[in-house]
């Protein structure tokens, strides 16, 4: 547990989306050790601090189900190959949280109990209570779907009080694609309205429209930042906060989270 007593920490429980792609580091594809040792480190700050913590983990660095759809293949069953790719990342992720004595579990959308748990909502905010970090694998479970839209949904679900868009080749929502754009203006706030109106590509529609009908903040930010997700949860302003009012006030509301279990 944190041993400072004037840390801020401005959250009690958040959701954070990594994607595939921040676990392939340098590499073309795949898991880059360093990556992931980069990304269990930050996790394991927060944890230190007390959050309780919900990860969704993509799996774009293996597989896409869009891309293999263009190649012709049917598309259910490439989105299943994507969600099995998530699997697998959490598997990794899981593997290195362990090995810095941080209790985790993994629960999967698409059931395969002899690799991990199912995912059950209950049981999910049961783990986090208990101070476990819980990863939400295998994204919604249905194809047609993206891991942004699990993160969405699993937020809501465990009473999360922001969503944590993690990012690994932008620092924020920008008006249009910074990386082939050097004109592109980064939000630091923005709602989700005007960015779905926007038709930004840093966060996929559907996963916006889901937080903004549930009054999810989202915060868009580069996880490679060194300490960038401690400085969010310390209630620091870092990239871009995505919430439904226009002065983006909602910060600072406390959510109705879930009675806890019993
Ligand atoms: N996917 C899916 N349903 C979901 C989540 C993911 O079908 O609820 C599939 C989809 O094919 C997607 C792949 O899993 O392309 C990997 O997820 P995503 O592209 O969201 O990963 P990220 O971009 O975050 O690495």
């Amino acid at each position: 547990m944190d041993s400072d007593p004037n840390r801020v920490v401005r959250y009690g429980r958040v959701l954070l989306k990594l994607s595939g792609e921040s676990f392939k580091g340098d590499r073309r594809f795949g898991i880059d050790d360093k990556a992931v040792e980069f990304l269990a480190e930050q996790v394991r700050q927060i944890h230190e601090w007390g959050v309780g913590i919900g990860i969704v983990v993509g799996g774009g660095n293996f597989w896409r189900g869009a891309e293999f759809e263009k190649h012709g293949m049917d598309r259910s069953s490439a989105d299943h190959a994507g969600m099995l790719a998530t699997v697998m990342n959490s598997l990794v992720l899981q593997d290195w949280l362990e090995r810095r004595g941080i209790p985790v579990r993994t629960l999967t959308a698409i059931p395969m109990q002899t690799v991990a748990e199912p995912y059950i909502r209950r049981r999910a905010i049961r783990h986090i209570e208990r101070g476990r970090v819980v990863i939400c694998a295998a994204g919604t479970g249905n194809p047609y779907m993206s891991t942004d839209t699990a993160a969405s949904l699993r937020a809501v679900e465990i009473g999360a009080e922001v969503m944590m868009l993690a990012k690994n080749a932008v620092d924020g929502v920008y008006d249009s694609d910074p990386t082939l754009n050097s004109d592109a203006t980064k939000f630091e706030h923005i709602t989700h309205q005007h960015a779905l109106e926007l038709r930004l590509q840093v966060v996929d529609s559907t996963a916006l429209s889901l937080a903004m009908d549930n009054e999810m903040p989202i915060l868009v930010f580069d996880i490679f930042g060194d300490g960038n997700l401690a400085s969010l949860v310390s209630g620091q302003h870092v990239g871009t906060r995505i919430t439904v009012d226009e002065a983006g006030e909602q910060m600072s509301m406390p959510r109705t989270a879930n009675p806890p279990l019993v």
